[in-house]
């Protein structure tokens, strides 16, 4: 396995730094490297899931916990009623770079649709 793949690994044990939103046992959220709108989160969880392919009913409650955690930050940092996006990518031709399961919290502008 590459250091690519390895990235939000080595995030998630220190090796590598981030800039930290949220942690808890189970989740992390930190902004993204390379935003693309002026709020842009990563929020992953800590256990070893590559995708959504690889979510299974015991992963389920966790893949719920990103999404509450999307929701809770957009809520504090005041996105909740203008609104905002929260897109998983998977696998390649669904734009997905790095494989380890995350959620994007894009806020701070106008969404267009469909996306690119
Ligand atoms: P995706 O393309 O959906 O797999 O998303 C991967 C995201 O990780 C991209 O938006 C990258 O900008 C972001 N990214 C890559 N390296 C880092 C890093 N070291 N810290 C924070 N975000 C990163």
């Amino acid at each position: 396995m590459s250091d690519r793949d390895n990235l939000f690994k080595r995030i998630i044990r220190g090796e590598i730094p981030c800039s930290k939103v949220y942690e808890d046992d189970e989740v992390l959220a930190f902004h993204d490297i390379a935003p693309v709108a002026p709020t842009h989160i990563l929020i992953i969880p800590k256990a070893g899931i590559d995708s959504l392919n690889e979510l299974t009913e015991a992963s389920a409650v966790l893949a719920g916990k990103l999404l509450l955690r999307a929701s809770l930050l957009a809520k504090s940092l005041g996105f909740s009623e203008d609104g905002y996006r929260v897109v998983i990518n998977t696998n390649e031709a669904g734009g997905q770079t790095v494989p380890h399961l995350h959620a994007h919290l894009l806020a701070g502008r106008r969404m267009t649709w469909p996306p690119g």
